[in-house]
Protein backbone atom coordinates (compact mmCIF):
# COMPACT_ATOMS: atom_id res chain seq x y z
CA UNK A 1 0.00 0.00 0.00
CA UNK A 2 1.84 3.03 -1.11
CA UNK A 3 1.03 6.47 0.37
CA UNK A 4 2.10 5.90 3.97
CA UNK A 5 5.41 6.80 3.84
CA UNK A 6 6.60 7.87 7.32
CA UNK A 7 3.27 7.96 8.94
CA UNK A 8 1.81 5.67 11.30
CA UNK A 9 -1.44 3.88 11.14
CA UNK A 10 -3.35 2.38 13.34
CA UNK A 11 -5.05 -1.57 12.50
CA UNK A 12 -7.51 -2.66 14.57
CA UNK A 13 -8.48 -6.91 14.47
CA UNK A 14 -5.50 -9.25 14.23
CA UNK A 15 -7.79 -11.58 11.65
CA UNK A 16 -6.69 -12.62 8.49
CA UNK A 17 -7.37 -9.24 7.13
CA UNK A 18 -5.85 -7.20 9.52
CA UNK A 19 -2.75 -9.44 9.14
CA UNK A 20 -2.75 -8.76 5.39
CA UNK A 21 -3.29 -5.01 6.02
CA UNK A 22 -0.36 -4.88 8.46
CA UNK A 23 1.81 -5.70 6.39
CA UNK A 24 0.71 -4.05 3.32
CA UNK A 25 1.30 -1.37 4.92
CA UNK A 26 4.86 -1.62 6.49
CA UNK A 27 5.72 -2.74 2.80
CA UNK A 28 4.70 0.38 1.55
CA UNK A 29 6.99 2.44 4.14
CA UNK A 30 4.46 3.08 6.98
CA UNK A 31 4.71 2.91 10.73
CA UNK A 32 2.07 0.22 12.15
CA UNK A 33 0.22 -0.16 15.18
CA UNK A 34 -1.78 -3.14 15.96
CA UNK A 35 -4.44 -4.02 18.42
CA UNK A 36 -7.09 -7.03 19.21
CA UNK A 37 -8.73 -7.33 22.30
CA UNK A 38 -7.94 -10.90 22.30
CA UNK A 39 -4.73 -11.68 23.90
CA UNK A 40 -3.71 -14.41 21.85
CA UNK A 41 -4.41 -12.38 18.88
CA UNK A 42 -2.00 -9.90 20.41
CA UNK A 43 0.53 -12.37 21.37
CA UNK A 44 0.38 -14.04 18.27
CA UNK A 45 1.28 -10.45 16.77
CA UNK A 46 4.01 -9.27 18.79
CA UNK A 47 5.86 -12.68 18.27
CA UNK A 48 5.50 -12.26 14.71
CA UNK A 49 7.37 -8.50 15.31
CA UNK A 50 4.03 -6.10 15.28
CA UNK A 51 4.07 -3.37 17.34
CA UNK A 52 0.94 -3.75 20.05
CA UNK A 53 -0.42 -0.25 21.53
CA UNK A 54 -3.80 -0.41 23.19
CA UNK A 55 -5.86 1.74 21.54
CA UNK A 56 -8.43 1.61 24.47
CA UNK A 57 -6.34 3.78 26.72
CA UNK A 58 -6.53 7.64 26.70
CA UNK A 59 -4.91 9.56 24.06
CA UNK A 60 -4.20 6.22 22.34
CA UNK A 61 -4.65 7.95 19.04
CA UNK A 62 -1.74 10.28 19.53
CA UNK A 63 0.74 11.02 16.20
CA UNK A 64 -1.74 8.21 14.06
CA UNK A 65 -2.96 9.20 11.02
CA UNK A 66 -5.32 6.24 9.83
CA UNK A 67 -7.62 3.39 11.82
CA UNK A 68 -7.49 0.66 9.66
CA UNK A 69 -10.70 -1.43 10.64
CA UNK A 70 -11.18 -5.47 10.30
CA UNK A 71 -14.35 -6.44 8.35
CA UNK A 72 -17.07 -7.94 11.27
CA UNK A 73 -15.76 -4.78 13.86
CA UNK A 74 -19.18 -3.18 14.31
CA UNK A 75 -18.88 0.59 13.62
CA UNK A 76 -22.58 1.69 13.77
CA UNK A 77 -24.93 -0.75 15.11
CA UNK A 78 -25.80 -2.38 17.57
CA UNK A 79 -22.98 0.04 18.76
CA UNK A 80 -19.73 1.29 17.75
CA UNK A 81 -16.51 -0.72 18.70
CA UNK A 82 -14.81 1.80 21.42
CA UNK A 83 -11.80 2.06 19.76
CA UNK A 84 -13.66 3.49 16.57
CA UNK A 85 -15.31 5.90 19.07
CA UNK A 86 -12.11 7.02 19.82
CA UNK A 87 -10.92 7.90 16.77
CA UNK A 88 -13.84 10.07 15.34
CA UNK A 89 -13.19 11.92 18.83
CA UNK A 90 -9.61 12.15 17.83
CA UNK A 91 -10.72 13.20 14.12
CA UNK A 92 -8.33 10.22 13.30
CA UNK A 93 -9.64 9.34 9.49
CA UNK A 94 -11.18 5.32 9.81
CA UNK A 95 -10.81 3.31 6.72
CA UNK A 96 -10.89 -0.61 5.65
CA UNK A 97 -8.43 -2.92 3.68
CA UNK A 98 -11.03 -2.21 0.71
CA UNK A 99 -10.54 1.65 0.78
CA UNK A 100 -6.72 1.22 1.07
CA UNK A 101 -7.31 -1.39 -1.83
CA UNK A 102 -8.72 1.20 -4.34
CA UNK A 103 -6.71 4.45 -3.16
CA UNK A 104 -3.83 2.64 -3.79
CA UNK A 105 -3.59 -0.47 -5.65
CA UNK A 106 -6.22 1.33 -8.41
CA UNK A 107 -3.75 4.01 -9.04
CA UNK A 108 -0.18 3.46 -8.65
CA UNK A 109 0.85 -0.16 -9.46
CA UNK A 110 -1.68 -0.74 -11.89
CA UNK A 111 -1.08 1.71 -14.47
CA UNK A 112 1.67 -0.39 -15.72
CA UNK A 113 -0.49 -2.25 -17.89
CA UNK A 114 -1.57 -2.33 -21.59
CA UNK A 115 -4.98 -3.25 -21.05
CA UNK A 116 -5.71 -2.26 -17.76
CA UNK A 117 -7.24 -4.40 -14.96
CA UNK A 118 -10.67 -4.02 -14.33
CA UNK A 119 -12.69 -4.06 -11.20
CA UNK A 120 -16.03 -5.68 -10.51
CA UNK A 121 -17.90 -4.97 -7.21
CA UNK A 122 -20.31 -7.23 -6.09
CA UNK A 123 -22.91 -5.81 -3.65
CA UNK A 124 -26.44 -6.47 -2.26
CA UNK A 125 -28.91 -8.41 0.25
CA UNK A 126 -28.51 -11.73 -0.74
CA UNK A 127 -26.30 -13.87 -3.65
CA UNK A 128 -22.99 -12.07 -3.87
CA UNK A 129 -20.88 -14.86 -2.63
CA UNK A 130 -22.65 -16.89 -5.57
CA UNK A 131 -22.62 -13.99 -8.21
CA UNK A 132 -19.33 -13.31 -7.73
CA UNK A 133 -18.02 -16.77 -7.92
CA UNK A 134 -19.92 -17.14 -11.36
CA UNK A 135 -18.04 -14.50 -12.46
CA UNK A 136 -14.83 -15.17 -12.17
CA UNK A 137 -15.79 -19.38 -13.38
CA UNK A 138 -17.62 -17.14 -16.44
CA UNK A 139 -14.05 -15.00 -17.33
CA UNK A 140 -11.69 -17.83 -16.58
CA UNK A 141 -13.43 -20.76 -18.80
CA UNK A 142 -13.71 -17.91 -21.63
CA UNK A 143 -9.48 -17.45 -21.11
CA UNK A 144 -9.48 -14.27 -19.20
CA UNK A 145 -7.27 -13.84 -16.56
CA UNK A 146 -9.67 -13.15 -13.10
CA UNK A 147 -9.37 -13.52 -9.21
CA UNK A 148 -11.67 -13.68 -6.99
CA UNK A 149 -11.29 -11.08 -3.31
CA UNK A 150 -13.31 -9.29 -0.55
CA UNK A 151 -15.67 -11.37 1.29
CA UNK A 152 -14.70 -14.68 -0.92
CA UNK A 153 -11.63 -15.97 -1.99
CA UNK A 154 -8.54 -14.11 -0.54
CA UNK A 155 -8.25 -10.86 0.80
CA UNK A 156 -8.31 -7.49 -1.32
CA UNK A 157 -4.44 -6.97 -0.26
CA UNK A 158 -3.02 -9.85 -1.24
CA UNK A 159 -4.31 -9.17 -4.63
CA UNK A 160 -1.84 -7.77 -7.22
CA UNK A 161 -2.96 -8.16 -10.85
CA UNK A 162 -0.43 -10.62 -12.87
CA UNK A 163 -1.85 -9.48 -16.46
CA UNK A 164 -2.94 -7.22 -19.15
CA UNK A 165 -6.60 -7.05 -18.66
CA UNK A 166 -7.10 -9.03 -15.62
CA UNK A 167 -10.43 -8.61 -14.33
CA UNK A 168 -10.52 -8.18 -10.06
CA UNK A 169 -14.07 -10.02 -8.70
CA UNK A 170 -14.88 -8.29 -5.44
CA UNK A 171 -17.78 -9.58 -3.20
CA UNK A 172 -18.47 -6.76 -0.92
CA UNK A 173 -20.33 -7.06 2.50
CA UNK A 174 -22.52 -3.83 3.38
CA UNK A 175 -20.42 -3.67 6.38
CA UNK A 176 -17.36 -3.09 4.12
CA UNK A 177 -19.04 -0.59 1.64
CA UNK A 178 -20.10 1.43 4.39
CA UNK A 179 -16.66 2.16 5.97
CA UNK A 180 -14.35 2.13 2.54
CA UNK A 181 -13.44 5.79 1.96
CA UNK A 182 -12.56 5.09 -1.13
CA UNK A 183 -14.84 2.38 -3.24
CA UNK A 184 -14.05 3.17 -6.99
CA UNK A 185 -15.10 -0.01 -9.18
CA UNK A 186 -15.06 -0.17 -13.06
CA UNK A 187 -18.57 -2.20 -12.86
CA UNK A 188 -20.98 -2.36 -9.89
CA UNK A 189 -23.41 -5.34 -9.31
CA UNK A 190 -26.23 -4.14 -6.68
CA UNK A 191 -27.91 -7.62 -6.84
CA UNK A 192 -31.18 -7.09 -4.55
CA UNK A 193 -32.17 -5.89 -1.56
CA UNK A 194 -34.07 -8.15 1.15
CA UNK A 195 -37.01 -6.51 2.83
CA UNK A 196 -35.66 -8.92 5.69
CA UNK A 197 -32.66 -6.99 5.97
CA UNK A 198 -34.06 -3.59 6.26
CA UNK A 199 -35.53 -3.96 9.18
CA UNK A 200 -31.90 -4.13 10.51
CA UNK A 201 -29.85 -1.43 10.73
CA UNK A 202 -26.81 -2.74 9.75
CA UNK A 203 -29.08 -3.61 6.10
CA UNK A 204 -30.52 -0.01 6.31
CA UNK A 205 -26.91 0.98 6.26
CA UNK A 206 -25.23 -0.92 3.67
CA UNK A 207 -28.47 -0.06 1.49
CA UNK A 208 -27.50 3.41 1.89
CA UNK A 209 -23.75 2.94 1.50
CA UNK A 210 -24.19 1.25 -1.73
CA UNK A 211 -26.50 3.54 -3.12
CA UNK A 212 -23.83 6.34 -2.20
CA UNK A 213 -21.12 4.75 -4.08
CA UNK A 214 -23.05 3.90 -6.75
CA UNK A 215 -24.22 7.18 -7.00
CA UNK A 216 -20.75 8.93 -6.85
CA UNK A 217 -19.40 11.32 -8.75
CA UNK A 218 -16.80 9.33 -11.20
CA UNK A 219 -18.46 6.44 -10.52
CA UNK A 220 -18.31 3.19 -12.05
CA UNK A 221 -18.74 2.95 -16.01
CA UNK A 222 -21.41 0.38 -15.87
CA UNK A 223 -24.09 -0.09 -12.96
CA UNK A 224 -25.89 -3.42 -13.03
CA UNK A 225 -28.67 -3.45 -10.79
CA UNK A 226 -31.88 -5.56 -9.83
CA UNK A 227 -34.59 -3.76 -10.32
CA UNK A 228 -37.37 -6.42 -8.47
CA UNK A 229 -37.52 -4.26 -4.92
CA UNK A 230 -38.49 -0.40 -5.58
CA UNK A 231 -35.02 0.55 -4.35
CA UNK A 232 -33.32 -0.91 -7.28
CA UNK A 233 -35.27 1.05 -9.51
CA UNK A 234 -34.89 4.11 -7.95
CA UNK A 235 -31.00 3.48 -7.97
CA UNK A 236 -30.92 2.82 -11.51
CA UNK A 237 -33.11 6.19 -11.97
CA UNK A 238 -30.83 8.07 -10.71
CA UNK A 239 -27.77 6.71 -12.80
CA UNK A 240 -29.50 7.35 -16.39
CA UNK A 241 -29.36 10.64 -17.85
CA UNK A 242 -32.16 9.43 -20.85
CA UNK A 243 -33.36 6.93 -23.16
CA UNK A 244 -30.24 5.19 -24.71
CA UNK A 245 -27.66 5.52 -22.08
CA UNK A 246 -25.78 2.72 -21.46
CA UNK A 247 -24.36 3.37 -17.96
CA UNK A 248 -26.92 0.82 -16.22
CA UNK A 249 -27.98 -2.30 -17.48
CA UNK A 250 -31.30 -3.59 -15.44
CA UNK A 251 -31.42 -7.21 -13.88
CA UNK A 252 -34.60 -8.67 -13.34
CA UNK A 253 -36.58 -11.58 -12.16
CA UNK A 254 -40.36 -11.90 -13.70
CA UNK A 255 -40.46 -8.30 -14.41
CA UNK A 256 -40.63 -7.35 -18.32
CA UNK A 257 -37.96 -5.04 -18.95
CA UNK A 258 -38.96 -3.07 -22.25
CA UNK A 259 -36.74 0.14 -22.26
CA UNK A 260 -32.45 0.12 -22.37
CA UNK A 261 -30.11 -2.51 -22.10
CA UNK A 262 -31.42 -5.02 -19.12
CA UNK A 263 -31.49 -8.62 -18.56
CA UNK A 264 -34.11 -10.72 -17.21
CA UNK A 265 -35.08 -14.49 -16.50
CA UNK A 266 -38.68 -15.89 -16.90
CA UNK A 267 -39.90 -19.18 -16.78
CA UNK A 268 -36.08 -20.25 -16.96
CA UNK A 269 -35.02 -18.34 -19.83
CA UNK A 270 -32.45 -15.55 -19.70
CA UNK A 271 -33.39 -13.00 -22.03
CA UNK A 272 -30.68 -9.86 -23.34
CA UNK A 273 -32.91 -6.55 -24.39
CA UNK A 274 -31.86 -3.84 -26.18
CA UNK A 275 -34.45 -1.28 -26.28
CA UNK A 276 -37.07 -3.78 -26.12
CA UNK A 277 -35.38 -6.03 -28.54
CA UNK A 278 -33.83 -9.69 -27.53
CA UNK A 279 -30.23 -9.77 -28.68
CA UNK A 280 -29.34 -12.99 -26.96
CA UNK A 281 -31.18 -15.53 -24.54
CA UNK A 282 -30.07 -18.56 -22.47
CA UNK A 283 -32.50 -21.10 -21.35
CA UNK A 284 -31.47 -21.82 -17.65
CA UNK A 285 -33.35 -24.87 -16.42
CA UNK A 286 -30.90 -27.44 -16.84
CA UNK A 287 -27.75 -25.47 -15.78
CA UNK A 288 -27.50 -27.75 -12.65
CA UNK A 289 -25.26 -25.31 -10.56
CA UNK A 290 -28.24 -22.52 -10.45
CA UNK A 291 -31.36 -24.03 -9.29
CA UNK A 292 -34.27 -22.13 -8.84
CA UNK A 293 -35.18 -18.18 -9.96
CA UNK A 294 -32.57 -17.16 -7.60
CA UNK A 295 -29.83 -18.28 -8.64
CA UNK A 296 -31.55 -17.23 -12.01
CA UNK A 297 -31.46 -13.73 -10.98
CA UNK A 298 -27.14 -14.08 -10.10
CA UNK A 299 -26.96 -15.60 -13.51
CA UNK A 300 -28.92 -12.40 -15.10
CA UNK A 301 -26.29 -10.02 -12.94
CA UNK A 302 -23.29 -12.37 -13.56
CA UNK A 303 -24.14 -12.33 -17.38
CA UNK A 304 -24.19 -8.55 -17.64
CA UNK A 305 -21.25 -8.31 -15.81
CA UNK A 306 -19.67 -10.95 -18.13
CA UNK A 307 -21.13 -8.85 -21.39
CA UNK A 308 -19.75 -5.27 -20.10
CA UNK A 309 -16.21 -7.32 -19.97
CA UNK A 310 -16.75 -7.94 -23.82
CA UNK A 311 -17.66 -11.51 -23.64
CA UNK A 312 -20.29 -13.31 -26.28
CA UNK A 313 -23.61 -15.34 -25.40
CA UNK A 314 -22.06 -18.15 -26.46
CA UNK A 315 -18.92 -18.25 -24.61
CA UNK A 316 -20.74 -17.13 -21.44
CA UNK A 317 -24.02 -19.64 -21.80
CA UNK A 318 -21.47 -22.73 -22.36
CA UNK A 319 -19.43 -21.53 -19.05
CA UNK A 320 -22.50 -21.28 -16.65
CA UNK A 321 -23.39 -25.12 -17.46
CA UNK A 322 -20.10 -26.02 -15.71
CA UNK A 323 -20.75 -24.10 -12.85
CA UNK A 324 -20.00 -26.07 -9.93
CA UNK A 325 -21.91 -24.27 -7.42
CA UNK A 326 -20.35 -23.22 -4.21
CA UNK A 327 -20.48 -25.35 -1.17
CA UNK A 328 -23.71 -25.20 0.97
CA UNK A 329 -25.36 -22.97 -1.18
CA UNK A 330 -27.67 -25.16 -3.25
CA UNK A 331 -25.06 -28.06 -3.49
CA UNK A 332 -25.93 -30.99 -5.10
CA UNK A 333 -23.86 -33.38 -2.90
CA UNK A 334 -25.43 -36.68 -4.92
CA UNK A 335 -28.17 -38.19 -6.74
CA UNK A 336 -28.93 -41.67 -5.01
CA UNK A 337 -31.93 -43.65 -6.93
CA UNK A 338 -33.38 -40.59 -8.19
CA UNK A 339 -32.99 -39.03 -5.40
CA UNK A 340 -30.98 -35.78 -5.17
CA UNK A 341 -29.63 -34.14 -1.85
CA UNK A 342 -29.18 -30.89 -2.12
CA UNK A 343 -27.34 -29.08 0.86
CA UNK A 344 -28.24 -25.54 1.22
CA UNK A 345 -26.75 -24.93 4.73
CA UNK A 346 -26.04 -21.20 4.22
CA UNK A 347 -29.39 -20.64 3.96
CA UNK A 348 -29.78 -19.38 7.76
CA UNK A 349 -32.43 -17.15 8.02
CA UNK A 350 -36.25 -17.35 6.59
CA UNK A 351 -35.71 -15.52 3.35
CA UNK A 352 -33.24 -17.90 1.79
CA UNK A 353 -34.86 -20.87 3.28
CA UNK A 354 -38.05 -19.55 1.10
CA UNK A 355 -36.03 -19.25 -1.93
CA UNK A 356 -34.91 -22.77 -1.80
CA UNK A 357 -37.90 -24.29 -0.88
CA UNK A 358 -38.96 -22.21 -4.46
CA UNK A 359 -36.38 -24.02 -6.19
CA UNK A 360 -37.31 -27.25 -5.91
CA UNK A 361 -40.66 -29.54 -5.42
CA UNK A 362 -41.39 -33.01 -4.02
CA UNK A 363 -39.11 -31.93 -1.10
CA UNK A 364 -38.05 -33.68 2.14
CA UNK A 365 -37.14 -30.74 3.56
CA UNK A 366 -34.34 -30.55 6.48
CA UNK A 367 -34.49 -27.76 9.33
CA UNK A 368 -33.94 -26.23 11.92
CA UNK A 369 -31.47 -25.00 14.22
CA UNK A 370 -31.11 -21.53 16.55
CA UNK A 371 -34.09 -19.74 15.06
CA UNK A 372 -33.92 -16.09 14.79
CA UNK A 373 -36.68 -13.18 15.06
CA UNK A 374 -39.55 -13.00 13.62
CA UNK A 375 -40.96 -16.77 13.50
CA UNK A 376 -41.21 -19.05 10.17
CA UNK A 377 -44.70 -17.04 9.05
CA UNK A 378 -43.45 -15.87 5.73
CA UNK A 379 -42.17 -19.76 5.15
CA UNK A 380 -45.50 -20.88 5.27
CA UNK A 381 -46.91 -20.02 1.88
CA UNK A 382 -43.86 -21.80 0.44
CA UNK A 383 -44.88 -25.34 1.91
CA UNK A 384 -46.93 -26.66 -0.99
CA UNK A 385 -43.49 -27.78 -2.51
CA UNK A 386 -42.80 -29.82 1.00
CA UNK A 387 -43.82 -33.50 1.06
CA UNK A 388 -42.25 -33.81 4.59
CA UNK A 389 -40.47 -31.73 7.10
CA UNK A 390 -37.64 -33.31 9.22
CA UNK A 391 -37.02 -30.70 11.90
CA UNK A 392 -33.74 -30.87 13.58
CA UNK A 393 -32.18 -28.38 16.35
CA UNK A 394 -32.21 -28.43 20.28
CA UNK A 395 -35.60 -26.26 19.55
CA UNK A 396 -36.91 -29.14 17.14
CA UNK A 397 -40.55 -29.45 18.84
CA UNK A 398 -41.48 -25.61 19.29
CA UNK A 399 -40.18 -25.39 15.39
CA UNK A 400 -42.32 -28.03 14.15
CA UNK A 401 -45.30 -26.89 16.27
CA UNK A 402 -44.90 -23.21 13.97
CA UNK A 403 -45.02 -25.27 10.89
CA UNK A 404 -48.56 -25.60 11.62
CA UNK A 405 -50.48 -27.73 8.89
CA UNK A 406 -47.55 -29.23 7.59
CA UNK A 407 -46.52 -32.94 7.92
CA UNK A 408 -43.15 -32.71 10.45
CA UNK A 409 -40.92 -34.94 12.15
CA UNK A 410 -38.75 -34.13 15.17
CA UNK A 411 -35.69 -35.55 14.88
CA UNK A 412 -33.29 -33.79 16.74
CA UNK A 413 -30.17 -34.78 15.15
CA UNK A 414 -28.88 -34.55 11.50
CA UNK A 415 -27.72 -38.09 11.16
CA UNK A 416 -31.69 -39.31 12.27
CA UNK A 417 -32.57 -36.53 9.67
CA UNK A 418 -31.04 -37.56 6.94
CA UNK A 419 -31.58 -41.38 7.36
CA UNK A 420 -35.26 -40.90 7.86
CA UNK A 421 -35.46 -38.59 4.65
CA UNK A 422 -33.71 -40.94 2.79
CA UNK A 423 -35.76 -44.09 3.95
CA UNK A 424 -39.44 -42.18 2.99
CA UNK A 425 -37.69 -40.64 -0.17
CA UNK A 426 -39.08 -41.52 -3.81
CA UNK A 427 -37.74 -41.04 -7.02
CA UNK A 428 -38.16 -37.87 -8.08
CA UNK A 429 -37.96 -36.25 -4.34
CA UNK A 430 -35.43 -33.59 -3.03
CA UNK A 431 -33.52 -34.23 0.50
CA UNK A 432 -32.98 -30.43 1.05
CA UNK A 433 -31.08 -29.29 3.91
CA UNK A 434 -32.42 -25.49 4.21
CA UNK A 435 -32.73 -25.03 8.11
CA UNK A 436 -34.37 -21.67 7.95
CA UNK A 437 -32.52 -20.83 11.53
CA UNK A 438 -28.89 -20.50 12.58
CA UNK A 439 -26.52 -23.21 13.12
CA UNK A 440 -25.10 -22.47 16.42
CA UNK A 441 -26.90 -24.47 19.03
CA UNK A 442 -25.21 -27.94 17.45
CA UNK A 443 -22.43 -26.67 15.09
CA UNK A 444 -19.58 -24.04 14.93
CA UNK A 445 -20.81 -22.70 11.56
CA UNK A 446 -22.96 -23.12 8.80
CA UNK A 447 -20.36 -24.82 7.26
CA UNK A 448 -20.02 -27.18 9.76
CA UNK A 449 -23.44 -28.00 9.72
CA UNK A 450 -23.36 -28.84 5.67
CA UNK A 451 -20.34 -31.12 6.15
CA UNK A 452 -22.38 -33.19 8.83
CA UNK A 453 -25.49 -33.09 6.26
CA UNK A 454 -22.74 -34.27 3.52
CA UNK A 455 -21.48 -36.80 5.83
CA UNK A 456 -24.32 -38.14 6.76
CA UNK A 457 -25.81 -38.33 3.24
CA UNK A 458 -23.00 -40.39 1.84
CA UNK A 459 -23.79 -42.74 5.05
CA UNK A 460 -27.05 -43.06 4.24
CA UNK A 461 -26.60 -43.63 0.45
CA UNK A 462 -23.54 -45.71 0.13
P1 LIG B 1 -24.44 -13.85 0.07
O1 LIG B 1 -22.99 -13.94 -0.28
O2 LIG B 1 -25.05 -12.53 -0.36
O3 LIG B 1 -24.78 -14.26 1.46
P2 LIG B 1 -24.86 -16.44 -1.26
O4 LIG B 1 -24.61 -16.53 -2.71
O5 LIG B 1 -23.83 -16.98 -0.33
O6 LIG B 1 -25.20 -14.90 -0.90
O7 LIG B 1 -26.26 -17.14 -0.92
C1 LIG B 1 -26.72 -17.20 0.42
C2 LIG B 1 -28.09 -17.85 0.51
O8 LIG B 1 -29.07 -16.95 0.01
C3 LIG B 1 -28.17 -19.13 -0.34
O9 LIG B 1 -28.18 -20.25 0.50
C4 LIG B 1 -29.49 -19.03 -1.09
O10 LIG B 1 -30.47 -19.82 -0.47
C5 LIG B 1 -29.90 -17.57 -0.97
N1 LIG B 1 -29.72 -16.81 -2.24
C6 LIG B 1 -28.73 -16.92 -3.17
N2 LIG B 1 -28.92 -16.05 -4.19
C7 LIG B 1 -30.04 -15.34 -3.89
C8 LIG B 1 -30.77 -14.29 -4.55
N3 LIG B 1 -30.37 -13.77 -5.71
N4 LIG B 1 -31.88 -13.83 -3.93
C9 LIG B 1 -32.31 -14.35 -2.76
N5 LIG B 1 -31.68 -15.34 -2.10
C10 LIG B 1 -30.56 -15.84 -2.65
Amino acid sequence: VQGYVGQTVAVLGLGRSGRATAAALIEGGAEVVVWDDSVPAREAAEADGLIIRDLTKQGAFEGISKLIVSPGIPHLYPNPNPVISAAWDATVPVDNDIGLFFQSFATDAWNSFDVAPRVVAVTGSNGKSTTSALIHHILIENGRPSQLAGNIGRGVLDIEPAHDGEVIVLELSSYQTDLARALTPDIAVFTNLSPDHLDRHAGLGGYFAAKRRLFAEGGPDRAIIGVDEVEGRYLANQLIEGAGDDRVIQISTGRKLTDGWAVSARKGFLSEMRKGRQVASIDLRNVPGLPGAHNHQNACAAYAVCRSLGLGPKGIEAAMHSYPGLPHRSQLVTEHNGVRYVNDSKATNVDSAAKALQAFTKIRWICGGLQKEGGLDTLLPHLQNVAKAYVIGREAEEFARQLSGAEAEVCGTMAVAVSRAAAEAQSGDVVLLAPAAASFDQYDSFEKRGEDFIACVQEATS
